[in-house]
C-alpha cells in the first residue's frame, strides 16, 4: 500500500509541478499530514484512525468503520485488471481465459461486503452526488444497502486540517474587522500550536511564523538589474509594456521568461518584411510576385491547420492592397523603412529602437508610421495617449533621427496604419497621435518613472486588460491563482 500511495503521490505531483525537482517532492511528502501507511500502525497504537484498502481490512474489526468515496465506475470497478506478462492468468490447468466483467462485478461485490462488515457498532459510507447528471454519482452498491439515504450535505466551506486551521487563525488575528478579543484569542491559540513540544516540534507546522508566505526576507540578486550610474537602456516597446504592468515587463524582458513567439506574431513579422519591399523597391505593382516569394517561410510560422496558413494568405494579400493605397496617396517624403535610432541620452535613459517608416512633411517635419498586422486596433483615445509611438516622437525630439535626416529632430506626430482592419475604400485605417508638446509631456513623465523604478527594481503587478493572456497569472500576487506570492 505504501508503495502504491507512493506510486500515487509521485504521478500527482508529476502533474501538478512537471518540472519540479526532488527537493519540492521530499518536502511535500515530508508536509503531508496524513500518515503514510507505515506509520499507520504507530498512529492506531495513538488511538487514532487507521487508513486502508478494503483488502487489508480482511479479518479485521472496529466499532466505528467509514468506507469513503463509494463512487459509481470506482467501486464496482470492473475494468480488466491484468499484468504486462499475464501471469495473473496461470491458474493450475495453464492458461486461463481473461476474468469476465460478470465475475469481476461478483468479486468486487464481495470485497464490499468485506468492507462495511468490518463495523462492530457505526458504520458510514459516503459518497459524491453532482448536481447535474453529467457529474458524479453514488455506486450501485450504496443502493445495494437497502438502507434509507440521508439527503446529501454540501461541501464544508473550510477543510478540516490543521494547516487549513492555522489559515483561518491567521486570518482571524489580523482582520480589521474581528472585535479585540477575538484577534488576541485567534494570536494566542495560534502561539500555542506553534509551541516546541517534548519532541522539540511544534504541534502545527503551519503554525509558526517562519514557515508562512511572505516572513522571510527577499534575497538579493546577483547583481542590479541595470548597471547603477548608467543611462537606463529602453525601447519604445519596453516602455509601453512597463506602464502596463511592471512585473510582466521585468519577466519577460528582464527575467527572459518571454513566451515563444506565436503564429500570429511570425505572420506580423512577414507582412513587415513585405511593407518594407513595397515601399522601396518597385516590387509595389507585382503583389503576388511578393506574395510568392513567402511561400518558403510560410509553412514555419506554425499555423495550426492548412486552411488558416491559407486563409492567412488571403490575409497578407489584403493587407498589401491597402498597403499599395496608402503609399499611393501618402504626399510625405519617404526617408527610409525599418529604420534604426539611437542611441540618444534622454532624462537618464538611453532611447533607442527601429521604426518601420520615417517620412517628412512639407516642412521638414518628421512622422514616424507604425504599420499594424493585429484584427483590432485601439480607440482614438488610447492612441492619442500611446506610449510607443510617444517614445518614437520623444526620439525624435532628442534628435535620435539626425544621423537619417540631417538634422532634423521636430516631430510632425506618429501615426499607426492598420494593414489588416481596412476602410470600405480599400485603404487601411490610419490613426495619428499629434505631436508632443515641448519637454514630451506625459511620454516623457511615463519614462521618468520607469528609469526611477528600474533603478530601484520596483516592479509591482498592475493588473489590466491583457491579465487573461499573461503567462505570469500564477505566480502574480494580483491575481487570486498567484495569491502565495506575496510581492
Ligand atoms: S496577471 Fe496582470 S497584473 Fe499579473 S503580472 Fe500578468 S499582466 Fe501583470
Amino acid at each position: 500500500d505504501a508503495v502504491v500511495a507512493l506510486f500515487e503521490s509521485l504521478a500527482r505531483f508529476e502533474e501538478s509541478r512537471p518540472h519540479a525537482g526532488v527537493s519540492l517532492l521530499l518536502a511535500e511528502l515530508d508536509a503531508q499530514e496524513i500518515p503514510p501507511a507505515s506509520r499507520v500502525e504507530g498512529v492506531q497504537a495513538l488511538g487514532g484512525v487507521r487508513l486502508l484498502t478494503a483488502h487489508r481490512a480482511k479479518g479485521l474489526e472496529w466499532d466505528l468503520v467509514v468506507v469513503a468515496g463509494v463512487q459509481d465506475g470506482e467501486w464496482p470497478d470492473v475494468r480488466r485488471r491484468g499484468s504486462l506478462l499475464g501471469a495473473d492468468r496461470f491458474g493450475r490447468a495453464g492458461v486461463e481465459p481473461p476474468t469476465s466483467p460478470a465475475t469481476l462485478l461478483v468479486d468486487e461485490r464481495r470485497l464490499f461486503y468485506v468492507a462495511i462488515t468490518r463495523a462492530r457498532r457505526q458504520l458510514l459510507v459516503t459518497a459524491v452526488q453532482a448536481a447535474d447528471d453529467a457529474g458524479p454519482r453514488p455506486s450501485r452498491f450504496v443502493e445495494e444497502l437497502d438502507i434509507e439515504i440521508p439527503p446529501p450535505v454540501s461541501a464544508p466551506d473550510r477543510l478540516l486540517s490543521a494547516r487549513s486551521l492555522a489559515g483561518r487563525l491567521r486570518r482571524a488575528a489580523v482582520d480589521p474587522a474581528a472585535s479585540e478579543p477575538l484577534r488576541s484569542a485567534a494570536a494566542s491559540v495560534l502561539a500555542r500550536l506553534a509551541a516546541p513540544g517534548d519532541d522539540g516540534r511544534p504541534a502545527v507546522e503551519a503554525a509558526v511564523p517562519a514557515q508562512w508566505w511572505g516572513m522571510a526576507e527577499p534575497t538579493p540578486g546577483a547583481g542590479p538589474v541595470r548597471p547603477a550610474g548608467e543611462p537606463v537602456r529602453l525601447s519604445a516597446s519596453a516602455l509601453a509594456a512597463f506602464e502596463r504592468c511592471p512585473l510582466r515587463w521585468f519577466l519577460e524582458r528582464e527575467a527572459g521568461a518571454a513566451a515563444p513567439a506565436t503564429a500570429a506574431q511570425g505572420f506580423g513579422t512577414v507582412l513587415h518584411a513585405l511593407a518594407r519591399l513595397m515601399s522601396t523597391g518597385p516590387a509595389a505593382e507585382d503583389i503576388d510576385g511578393l506574395l510568392g516569394r513567402v511561400d518558403s517561410v510560410w509553412e514555419s510560422l506554425g499555423f495550426e491547420a492548412e486552411w488558416q496558413a491559407e486563409r492567412q494568405k488571403g490575409t497578407a494579400r489584403a493587407a498589401l492592397l491597402r498597403l499599395r493605397e496608402w503609399l499611393r496617396t501618402n504626399d510625405r517624403e519617404h526617408l527610409g523603412s525599418e529604420v534604426p535610432f539611437g542611441p540618444v541620452d534622454y532624462a537618464g535613459a538611453t532611447l533607442g529602437g527601429t521604426v518601420d517608416r520615417l517620412d517628412a512633411d512639407a516642412d521638414g517635419r518628421l512622422h514616424v508610421v507604425d504599420f499594424k498586422t493585429a484584427n483590432s486596433k485601439p480607440s482614438q483615445a488610447d492612441v492619442a495617449a500611446d506610449l510607443q509611438l510617444g517614445f518614437y516622437q520623444l526620439a525624435t525630439q532628442a534628435g535620435a533621427f539626425a544621423d537619417a535626416t540631417s538634422g532634423g529632430s521636430e516631430s510632425g506626430g506618429a501615426e499607426l496604419v492598420q494593414l489588416v482592419d481596412g476602410r470600405a475604400d480599400g485603404s487601411p485605417s490610419v490613426q495619428r497621435q499629434e505631436a508632443l508638446p515641448a519637454g514630451g509631456g506625459a511620454v516623457a513623465a511615463a519614462l521618468r518613472g520607469m528609469v526611477a523604478a528600474v533603478l530601484t527594481e520596483s516592479f509591482p503587478a498592475r493588473p489590466n486588460d491583457r491579465c487573461e493572456r499573461c503567462a505570469f497569472r500564477r505566480a502574480c500576487p494580483a491575481q487570486d491563482a498567484g495569491g502565495q506570492v506575496v510581492t
